[in-house]
């Protein structure tokens, strides 16, 4: 029997805000251990929390992007639970009014993952083994977060990677985080089951908690596709369960069994107030939000005529897209200026943080009047591609690289003198391909190219010879 995978996501974001959700201590990664927490973030007695405004407003942005509903009411409730890196033994989190309903996210095929809701919560510490001793940090403890619940609509490892990396994409857009998965600030729980191809019931699915790459996620994924249909097909039973995976070994094994909602019993927090979102503030929140990618992505395509691939490359991140938006200003084809950042640019910025940043030494700016010297036909492109290599070296602007003598003799005017002597000087060459010859034609270039000591354009010079003797 064939099965079908069936996948939801529930995925933490953490949030760029320069404080925690409930305190003043600074949300940066890393530092010494337990140097980032105050009274109220280890939840010391005494001590309340106060929710901060621009985490809210960082969630109503994440909601914006995935199309949610933003919730005119929210509240803030209590999860609780026991576990040495969360010394309060409770979670503050959302349950009964999450603050972002429905939304989705489109993957390239059209389909849409439909989200269930999005929330606000405080991360927990973290816990260090080391030396057969666990230690435990509370520094991250009380960095803001989202939980991005989708619903199961994923149906393979490809959708699954798709939505992870749509997900990172337009919340680094927004900038409501950085999303870097190896470094924790984005974190997926994946939900499995399998059901028989066909089958209008879902089976009973297993948790796997916080995978940090997607490389591993995909891995993890299809283990436990393998393993849930293997279980079924000796006749076993999927037991509903939270796993780890374990990239070493490539497998899954059991954490505990899955608990319900009712197990952490729940309760609204009585030391946080209601959550009033005025619609104001939605729509003001809503005109300052960037263009998003995918719309950045169609409007290259449709209006700039770029290539569906290189539309993609360029609006993957944030800064490559405003890069090109800068560079393309009066060019006579945006295509050229991105030949030149996909084609040169990119091999100049080859991790993730590299493409994120995009700060190589050569601006919009100076990129834009090299292509505009090849617009206006005073360079050719081996020499525009090869002057863009020694600005990428040295920041400096291409006239410093290319010398009037370079620029002179081939604009169009001269091409067309060029072209006409030629004509003129070479009787035989233009009876040899007026007589069917198109191998004259090599000749009246090649003297074209002579006598513009080789700065012509050799295609142009034969469009306009072709033009001439048609
Ligand atoms: P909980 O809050 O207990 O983890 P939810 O019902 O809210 O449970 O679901 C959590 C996640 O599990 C959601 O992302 C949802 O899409 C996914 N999910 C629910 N049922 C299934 C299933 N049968 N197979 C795969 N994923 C599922
Ligand atoms: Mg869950
Ligand atoms: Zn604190």
């Amino acid at each position: 029997m064939k099965y079908e995978l069936v996948s939801g996501f529930e995925t933490h974001i953490e949030l760029q805000t320069k404080t925690k959700i409930f305190c003043g201590c600074t949300t940066q990664f890393g530092g010494e251990p337990n140097t980032h927490c105050c009274p109220v973030c280890i939840g010391l007695p005494g001590t309340l929390p106060v929710l901060n405004r621009e985490v809210v407003r960082f969630a109503i942005k994440a909601g914006l992007a995935v199309h949610g509903e933003i919730a005119s009411v929210a509240k803030m409730d209590r999860k609780n639970y026991c576990y040495p890196d969360l010394s309060k033994a409770y979670q503050i989190s959302q349950l009964y009014a999450p603050l972002i309903i429905g939304g989705y996210v489109e993957l390239s095929s059209g389909k849409k993952i439909r989200l269930h809701h999005i929330h606000i919560e405080e991360d927990a510490g973290k816990l260090i083994h080391r030396h057969g001793d666990t230690y435990v940090d509370y520094n991250r403890g009380g960095v803001p977060l989202i939980e991005i619940v989708s619903e199961p609509d994923i149906r393979s490892v490809d959708e699954a990677r798709e939505y992870v990396e749509k997900l990172q994409q337009v919340m680094r857009y927004i900038g409501i985080s950085d999303c870097r998965m190896q470094e924790g600030s984005m974190r997926c729980d994946v939900n499995v089951s399998v059901r028989p191809e066909g089958s209008e019931t879902f089976g009973t699915r297993t948790e796997i908690k916080n995978m940090n790459s997607i490389t591993n996620i995909v891995k993890a994924m299809e283990y436990e596709y393998d393993r849930q249909v293997d279980l079924i097909e000796s006749g076993g039973k999927v037991v509903q369960e939270t796993l780890r995976y374990d990239d070493v070994s490539g497998t899954t094994s059991s954490m505990r069994s899955k608990e319900d909602a009712h197990d952490y019993r729940y309760f609204r927090d009585p030391d946080l107030v209601t959550i009033n979102i005025p619609r104001e503030e939605v729509e003001a929140l809503r005109a300052e939000m960037p263009e998003l990618p995918a719309d950045k992505c169609r409007r290259y395509i449709d209006a700039l005529g770029i290539p569906e691939k290189d539309a993609q490359l360029l609006t993957k991140y944030r800064r490559i897209s405003e890069f090109f938006d800068a560079a393309i200003e009066g060019v006579k084809s945006p295509k050229t200026v991105s030949n030149f950042i996909i084609g040169q640019m990119f091999r100049r910025a080859e991790t993730e943080s590299d493409k994120e940043q995009f700060d190589l030494p050569t601006t919009p700016q100076q990129l834009n009047a090299l292509v505009k010297l090849l617009d206006s036909g005073k360079i050719r492109n081996n020499l525009a591609k090869a002057t863009l290599e020694k600005m990428l070296d040295t920041g400096k602007p291409a006239t410093d690289f290319i010398s009037e003598s370079d620029m002179g003799g081939v604009d169009d005017n001269a091409l067309l003198a060029l072209c006409k002597a030629a004509i003129e000087g070479n009787a035989k060459a233009v009876a040899d391909f007026r007589g069917g010859k198109e191998k004259a034609l090599k000749a009246l270039v090649g003297n074209v190219m002579k006598n513009s000591r080789g700065k012509a354009d050799a295609q142009a010079a034969e469009a306009k010879i072709k033009e001439l003797l048609g």
